[in-house]
Order: structure tokens, then sequence, then C-alpha cells
């Protein structure tokens, strides 16, 4: 569709005919290629949290973000006053096969998730929940999913997919919530 304005527009000479099609494409892709840059930037944040984890089996990052601001962040661990997953799973443990078995009762009973961890400390700090962005490393299991919900964030962005449960990405669709899988495009994009 070609239109002719009569505004003005810089660089553009009144009867430079404009394709508003065109135009709006363009800006659409700025747009999502903006989002790209941030999505990126948490995503990478998160990872760095993911790395302070005291989990022996996974380690897992989030962070909270509102309008482009980071206002929590969370890792996978016990919680304070209690023994670390890796001071309980030692090597040896570890090399044993039931370590997946018993690391899973004992993770259930006393491990913390990113995602609460990074939910509950934001409301330690007053700070509403109400149309953040949750950027995780691995995808949102059915308990954080639950937390997210109630918590009111409006969009959540993943890095790896929890191959074992989808059930938590499952719930947060079915309620609404924005959910995107971040795929890396490398260093140049
Ligand atoms: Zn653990
Ligand atoms: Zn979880």
């Amino acid at each position: 569709m070609h239109v002719t304005s009569n505004h003005k527009i810089v660089g553009l000479s009144p009867t430079t005919p404009i394709n508003l099609n065109k135009d709006m494409t363009t800006m659409l892709m700025v747009d999502e290629e903006k989002q790209y840059i941030w999505d990126k930037t948490f995503i990478q944040i998160a990872r760095l949290m993911a790395e302070h984890s005291t989990c022996t089996r996974k380690k897992v990052g989030a962070v909270l973000v509102k309008d482009n601001r980071i206002v929590s962040t969370g890792y996978n661990g016990t919680p304070r006053g209690l023994k670390h997953c890796y001071e309980i799973f030692t090597p040896d443990k570890i090399s044993k096969p039931n370590y997946y078995e018993e690391h899973g009762k004992f993770s259930q009973k006393y491990e913390v998730h990113a995602e609460q961890n990074c939910i509950i400390f934001a409301g330690k700090v007053f700070t509403s929940c109400e149309g953040c962005t949750l950027y995780t490393t691995l995808s949102t299991c059915r308990d954080c999913a639950k937390l997210v919900v109630a918590s009111g964030i409006s969009r959540v962005v993943y890095d790896e997919l929890y191959d074992r449960d989808q059930e938590g990405i499952n719930l947060l669709e079915l309620m609404g919530i924005q959910v995107d899988h971040f795929v890396d495009k490398g260093d140049n994009a």
C-alpha cells in the first residue's frame, strides 16, 4: 500500500511515497531485536547466578526483571541454617548408583528452587512481582509455576528445557502467561 503523506517527515520530501506496511514491519523487527538483546543480557545474568548454586545435581539461576531493570535474583539451594547439598553429597556419595534417587528425596525436602528464592526475595524487599519478567536457566517446574502465577509475573523466559517435566510450562501457558524459550543467536546476532 502506497500513501502520500502531507506531514513533515525528517529526511523525506513531502511527496515521498511511504510504504506503511514496510515501515511497520521494520519497526516490529527493531522491537524484536531490542527485546532479544535484553533477553540475552538477563539470561546471561541468570547463567552467572546459577554458578552460585550449592546443588550437586543441577545448578539453576533466576532473575526477576521489571522495565528492563533487575529487581531480584536467585539460585537453587537450601535455606540458611541447613546443610548445603554439596556438604551432604560429597564426591564419594555422588559416585554411588543411588545418588540420583537419594538426591531427589533430599532436594524435595530441603532445596528451594531458583525461581522461588527469586520471588521470595522480591517479596522481602516489598517489590511487587506484578508485570515482571522472570528469566530462568531451566524451564519452570510445576511448583514454581504455581508461585509465578500467584505472584503476578506476566512473562517467563527460560534457557534450557527441563526434559523430565514440562507440566510447569504448560500451566503457565494455560494461565495466559507469556512463555518464551530463549534461543541464543550467537555473538554476531
Ligand atoms: Zn541438590
Ligand atoms: Zn521449580
